[in-house]
C-alpha cells in the first residue's frame, strides 16, 4: 500500500511524534534518505517512512511502509 498521508488525522499522529496504531512514542530509527527517516515503532513494530516538519515540508509526512 502507498497511501499518501498528507491531511490523514490518523497518520499525521506520528509528525507529532506519536503512533498511530498504538500511541507509543518511542520508536526505532532505520535507514535515513534525503529529509526522510525509516522509523519503527518500539511498541507494535508498525513502521512508517517519516519525514520531521520542516521548511520543505512544512506539515511533515508519513507514509506508512
Ligand atoms: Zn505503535
Amino acid at each position: 500500500m502507498n497511501d499518501i498521508v498528507m491531511g490523514d488525522k490518523k497518520l499525521s499522529a506520528l509528525v507529532d511524534g506519536r503512533c498511530p496504531d498504538c500511541d507509543g512514542i518511542e520508536f526505532l530509527r532505520g535507514p535515513e534518505g534525503g529529509l526522510c527517516i525509516n522509523i519503527k515503532c518500539a511498541s507494535c513494530g508498525a513502521c512508517f517512512n517519516f519525514c520531521p516538519r520542516c521548511a520543505v515540508l512544512p506539515g511533515g509526512y508519513v507514509e506508512r511502509i
